[in-house]
């Protein structure tokens, strides 16, 4: 591993204060979900407009859990990374990926370049074989 240690210092700090947000984040977003479920079973019974609303604002709600969630595991999986001394190194081309990169995005797997190419590959919509 290339990053010295300070800035490997300074990036595991990084991604354990963005974890606590995330948590506490999720811990409001389950107590809310929570609250909601139960004025639900409580409350009366909701005529199909306040049904489809209600409906709506638990898609929203989800998916800013889940992303929360993915980001979490993610900057998880880079702790984990950092404690057995593989982080900082691109998981395509074993290059280092760069202190700035890792800044913006602590929980970064590839270098900038690898990246790329890893979402042109994926961001493709599914193509016939020739
Ligand atoms: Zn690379």
């Amino acid at each position: 591993m290339s990053l010295s240690n300070t800035a490997l210092d300074a990036l595991e700090r990084q991604i354990e204060a963005r974890c606590k947000v995330l948590r506490s984040e999720l811990h409001a977003d389950a107590d809310k979900a929570r609250g909601e479920s139960y004025a639900e079973l409580s409350g009366d019974v909701a005529d199909e407009g306040d049904a489809s609303v209600a409906d709506l604002l638990a898609d929203i709600d989800n998916a800013e859990l889940s992303r929360d969630l993915a980001e979490l595991r993610a900057l998880e999986a880079a702790l984990e990374r950092i404690a057995e001394g593989s982080y900082g190194s691109c998981i395509d081309c074993a290059q280092e990926i760069g202190f700035e990169r890792l800044k913006a995005e602590p929980s970064a797997l590839r270098c900038i370049g690898c990246q790329r190419v890893h979402e042109k590959t994926f961001a493709q919509p599914d193509r016939p074989k020739l």
